[in-house]
């Protein structure tokens, strides 16, 4: 690692360019943001799966600055040992970068030393308004999705607000046996290290989600430090890392560069960290 010039908390070390060994834009934006995970690289420390293994190489690879040559063999490893569990990743198909992290996230399910720190555990309790039957449900996940054209804040404010399916939208109520009028409520009993945001990709319409510097979930503050974004014509992934509190580090394939804003599209995955 270089000498580290008198650079504040919020510097991440800089990250080699990842050159594209066919249509892997995709999978090079998500080794990136991995690589500036906080623990992320520490964490696969005793992996056992040929896939983790190959992914921690390649992340070593990506923080230590290997030549783009030995970083085009550990894409390759990567991609060759997650391709036989999933051949949706074989050959130069442009796959999804939100696919690929998901992958990622089940394998390292399978670990017993890995935590993961994207988990998010919600419970949902149903009340059957005429006879007062609550019911429970727990879930887990990885992710919240920003619904198209809802902003960050008002989702992220107003998504554990009282849902009624009453009327028309009636839902089953197990001890009645039939349809009542069910409010439901959630909160989160978990919440995450990292926090992933997810804006799904919307046709040919611009994704115009603003990155927000910061967000509150549950009264958790959470910062940015990276973003996958997603150019839907030409198809194109790309990734930002940030380096202090005003300017981000660019990561398109093996060209990087230095930013002092965020685009103000195309924002497809967004990563919080928490903020102590
Ligand atoms: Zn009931």
């Amino acid at each position: 690692m270089g000498p580290c010039l008198g650079r504040n908390d919020h510097q991440s070390e800089q990250q080699k360019g990842i050159p594209n060994i066919g249509n892997t834009c995709y999978m090079n934006s998500v080794i990136q943001v991995l690589a500036a995970t906080p623990n992320f690289l520490a964490n696969l420390d005793s992996v056992k799966q040929a896939e983790l293994i190959a992914l921690k190489n390649f992340i070593q690879g990506v923080k230590l600055r290997y030549p783009s040559s030995s970083l085009s063999i550990l894409a390759n490893d990567f991609k060759n040992q997650i391709s036989q569990a999933h051949p949706i990743f074989q050959g130069s198909r442009e796959n999804d970068a939100k696919e690929l992290f998901a992958i990622i996230l089940s394998i390292l399910g399978e670990e017993e030393t890995v935590t993961n720190p994207f988990n998010i555990v919600f419970k949902r309790s149903f009340k059957c308004e005429e006879k007062n039957h609550i019911a429970y449900s727990e879930e887990k996940s990885n992710l919240i999705i920003i619904p198209k054209g809802a902003s960050i804040e008002n989702h992220l404010k107003n998504m554990d607000s009282e849902k009624k399916f009453w009327g028309d939208n009636q839902l089953y109520c197990e001890k009645c046996k039939k349809t009542k009028d069910i409010t439901m409520k959630t909160e989160r009993i978990e919440l995450p290290e990292i926090l992933v945001l997810y804006t799904p990709k919307d046709g040919n319409s611009k994704n115009n989600t603003k990155c927000l510097n910061e967000v509150i979930l549950e009264q958790k503050s959470y910062i940015l430090y990276a973003v996958i974004c997603y150019n839907s014509w030409p198809r194109h992934y790309y990734a930002y890392t940030r380096i202090s509190e005003k300017s981000w580090r660019k990561y398109n394939d093996d060209r990087t560069s230095e930013s002092n804003s965020l685009p103000e599209k195309n924002a497809y995955l967004l990563f919080y960290k928490s903020n102590y």
